[in-house]
């Protein structure tokens, strides 16, 4: 069999002596994949989705807190505007920026709600608001530039990071905060090789907000210490689902921060339109916006025109306000019902966010009790490295009682020992909630079924 070696050109070296010198060819790589690819990391809330069909085919029903996604319908009036424009014939490629009509629909409100100027040659339109992460830190950043991101928050951040080769620099939020922070918090991470700074807020996975304050003095601390070269992202996708009042703040919106910042939001969450994959990000200049539309170009072309057109409606129509917000309705009596059950339940701590449509529970009490801490301490060091107490916690639920619900690790990895919390995502309705309370608070009694659990091993991580 040939080697892979074999294959490779042989290594040059400066001159002809010092090749004689060094005759070592290149060490064959013993994986397929590139060591880039194997920094990727993942969202877990999808990874989870076949181990929960596995359960529905054995006719058990399975309590879903674990995806982030509005279980509200599409609206009509935007269901409708994407329809007729089918039948319009808006079906071909189109501007890879995104189409006009969205851009200036986006420049609008963007500017509007944040009392900044937007133009809409600043606005590109990618399928959702995630693909901008992992491109602006291909973008900003070459290897051994910093990143710095929240923690817990959102996989993607820290899984782009390490895939670009960058320096993850986790900001670890702290439950005392309601896992918010202003500057005193995030200035020791800023340094001269700082070239992105992520924000989210309202925020997965914890539903933290900020405040205006907060904002300003975050704002301080950049323009203080971070480079002129540092972006800051400010993921801003649940800027509409919002509690008790709270209004929506984005660092934009601080004097001398435009000019640094790229604002993204789209479509998934304020208009329940997961499957529409439309997002967009302003970006401080044109010429910027420019780099993303060529990356567009690259790897998608272009987004389906006419679910831009509904994302235009979404964005324009009244109609609009009224579907957001008894869908905040919803979900605030939802929350309510969910942040009084998790805290009867002994070994369970859960604070009330104030956004997003999550809840982060410390489980550390529960952990302790069912003795998965102790548990997970004995297991060989192998084994202990692939799961923690949490995921422990998470599994047992749901194999043993079929609620869905996403460990700590699946929120930035980095730091993440120790740490004993689940998030539930509160898109699901009040029944099923009811229901999973009820689950809950039985697993978190049986000591014996948790044993149970780990002696089969089938299902630890
Ligand atoms: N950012 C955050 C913080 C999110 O929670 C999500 C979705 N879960 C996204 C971005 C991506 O949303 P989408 O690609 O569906 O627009």
């Amino acid at each position: 069999m040939t080697s892979r070696a074999s294959t490779l050109p042989r290594a040059r070296g400066p001159n002809k002596k010092a090749a004689q010198a060094s005759p070592k060819k290149p060490k064959a790589r013993a994986s397929l994949f590139s060591a880039r690819t194997r920094l990727l990391g993942s969202e877990n809330a999808f990874r989870i989705g076949p181990q929960i069909k596995a359960l529905e085919d054995q006719g058990l029903k399975v309590i879903k807190c674990n995806l982030g996604e509005p279980d509200f319908p599409l609206a009509p009036h935007i269901a409708e505007e994407v329809k007729r424009q089918i039948d319009l014939g808006l079906t071909h490629y189109c501007d890879p920026q995104g189409i006009l009509p969205l851009r200036e629909a986006v420049a609008r409100t963007v500017a509007q709600r944040r009392g900044i100027e937007v133009t809409p040659d600043r606005v590109v339109v990618f399928p959702g608001a995630k693909p901008p992460i992992g491109l602006a830190q291909q973008v900003y950043c070459d290897p051994g530039d910093e990143v710095i991101y929240p923690s817990p928050g959102f996989p993607i951040y820290e899984s782009f990071t390490t895939y670009v080769g960058a320096r993850p620099r986790p900001i670890h939020l702290r439950e005392e905060s309601d896992f918010s922070y202003g500057g005193d918090e995030l200035a020791p991470l800023v340094s001269d090789r700082t070239r992105v700074i992520i924000l989210n807020f309202p925020s997965n996975p914890t539903g933290s907000v900020v405040t205006r304050g907060q904002l300003e003095s975050i704002a301080d601390a950049i323009l203080r210490r971070a480079p002129a070269q540092a972006r800051v992202y400010s993921d801003e996708i649940y800027e509409d689902i919002l509690f008790d009042g709270n209004q929506h703040h984005s660092i934009a919106s601080v004097p001398g921060m435009a000019e640094r910042t790229i604002i993204v939001s789209g479509v998934s969450k304020s208009y329940a339109w997961t499957g529409g994959r439309v997002g967009w990000a302003v970006f401080p200049t044109a010429e910027e916006a420019n780099v993303f539309k060529n990356l567009n170009i690259n790897y998608f072309s272009c987004i389906p025109a006419y679910n831009q057109m509904g994302a235009r409606a979404a964005l324009e129509s009244p109609l609009s306000r009224q579907s957001i917000a008894a869908m905040r309705e919803a979900f605030t009596q939802r929350r309510d019902l969910m942040v009084a059950g998790l805290n009867a339940i002994s070994g369970i701590r859960c604070r009330k966010p104030g956004g997003a449509f999550y809840l982060f529970p410390n489980i550390e009490g529960m952990c302790e009790n069912l003795g998965a801490i102790e548990a997970h301490r004995r297991m060989p060091a192998a084994d202990r490295g692939r799961t923690s107490p949490s995921t422990l916690v998470q599994m047992f639920l749901l194999w043993r009682y079929q609620v869905a619900t996403m460990d700590r690790r699946s929120f930035g990895r980095l730091g993440s020992a120790g740490m004993h919390y689940l998030r539930l995502s509160i898109a699901t309705g009040i029944e099923d909630l009811r229901t999973g309370l009820e689950r809950i608070r039985a697993a978190a009694a049986d000591r014996a079924g948790f044993r149970a659990f780990l002696k089969e091993g089938a299902h630890l991580w």
